[in-house]
């Protein structure tokens, strides 16, 4: 069967990068294998737009989170489902001086974009949060499964589940040839399995290990609590908390220093008692060790892309980076420097 592309992975990165060529009218073949997903579907799915502990705008959260509100509704409405959930996020603040600094991001205009409200004394009694604290806009989470689902479900008969055997891929003139298909290019969204891969092993991927736990807990204001660990509400007074990040012990499952680790930071937080854990899941972040995505096609094989490296933030770096891959592949408009993998040419 003839084809436009071949698509390795159906996680964040695989869906958008399918959507995205689809929508130019190319014909896709997606191979999952959904079991084995190690990262989109154990995540949170937050969008946030201010990160980290010094609280900074997420690396061009200006451009990323427009583009994630049109891309995430506009799939919503392709497939008659809701997943994209808007919610600010209340984040205390830890001291009186920080409050102030805060004060006056106000008056910084890109920071302002993100400011719903900036509060000075505590806001519920369940919260510690003496110094007051800020609601963030333009924030929320992805339920990650059902926005899968959902577009495994549109994609139909052209979702695989199955394992893509890579030693099969094999190139007739300019085309390549995988059991039966033959494609146009390939677009390798399979996560940290690209590690395992002959044409993209040489990408330097930091693997970051991260668990996440879901309690019950009563006491459920209409936001995302964030401060060293986030509490977002699910239902049923059911919270998802999370995440830690290691770089060791990638082979363990979920460990009890890190279900230890994530409710002290959530008392630190919350003053209300976990009345019960309902889940303890891990997974591996694609991460890299300059913090970028890799975006780009391979050195010397044409027809051969990676688009992966989305770390912690997948989810809203994949519906601006989607668009920039598709346009770089159909339309040969360069990639920004910073993401393209020429960046580590010279290391192969
Ligand atoms: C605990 C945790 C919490 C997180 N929280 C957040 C968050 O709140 N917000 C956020 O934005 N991000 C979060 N992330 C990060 C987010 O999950 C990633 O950025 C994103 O999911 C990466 O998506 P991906 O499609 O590149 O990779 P993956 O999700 O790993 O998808 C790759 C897919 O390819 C498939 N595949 C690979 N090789 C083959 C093969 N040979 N044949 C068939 N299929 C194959 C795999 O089975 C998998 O389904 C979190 C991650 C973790 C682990």
């Amino acid at each position: 069967m003839e084809i436009d592309f071949l698509i390795i992975g159906q996680g964040l990165a695989g869906t958008a990068m399918a959507y995205r060529l689809e929508q130019e009218g190319q014909k896709v073949i997606l191979f999952d294998q959904a079991e084995k997903n190690q990262s989109s579907r154990i995540a949170a799915g937050l969008f946030n737009p201010v990160t980290g502990k010094k609280m900074v705008k997420s690396w061009i959260a200006e451009k990323l989170f427009p583009e994630l509100e049109s891309f995430y509704t506009e799939l919503e409405r392709v497939t008659h489902k809701q997943f994209f959930i808007r919610k600010s996020i209340y984040r205390p603040f830890l001291s009186i001086e920080e409050q102030n600094e805060w004060m006056g991001h106000s008056s910084d205009p890109v920071l302002d974009l993100f400011i719903e409200k900036i509060f000075t004394e505590s806001q519920h009694d369940e919260i510690r949060d003496p110094f007051g604290g800020v609601l963030l806009r333009h924030s929320g989470w992805l339920d990650i499964k059902t926005y899968l689902d959902s577009m495994t479900d549109h994609f139909g008969e052209s979702v695989k589940s199955e394992l893509f055997e890579e030693e099969l891929l094999e190139k007739d003139g300019e085309y390549w040839k995988y059991k039966g298909l033959r494609a146009r290019g390939v677009v390798f969204c399979n996560g940290l399995d690209a590690l395992k891969s002959h044409y993209f092993s040489f990408l330097p991927f930091a693997p970051v290990k991260g668990e996440i736990l879901e309690v019950q807990q009563g006491f459920d204001p209409d936001w995302i609590i964030n401060r060293g660990v986030f509490r977002v509400p699910l239902e049923d007074g059911v919270f998802r908390v999370g995440s830690t990040y290691t770089w060791h012990d990638l082979d363990l499952g979920p460990t009890e220093s890190a279900k230890n680790e994530l409710l002290s930071k959530l008392e630190n937080l919350v003053r209300v008692p976990v009345e019960d854990i309902k889940s303890h899941r891990h997974g591996i972040r694609p991460a890299t060790k300059d913090r970028k995505p890799f975006l780009g096609k391979h050195p010397k094989e044409d027809g051969v892309y990676i688009f992966n490296g989305f770390g912690a933030k997948g989810v809203s770096l994949i519906p601006y980076f989607s668009a920039m891959m598709r346009d770089f592949i159909l339309h040969q408009k360069p990639l920004d420097t910073e993401v393209d993998i020429k960046r580590y040419f010279k290391y192969i």
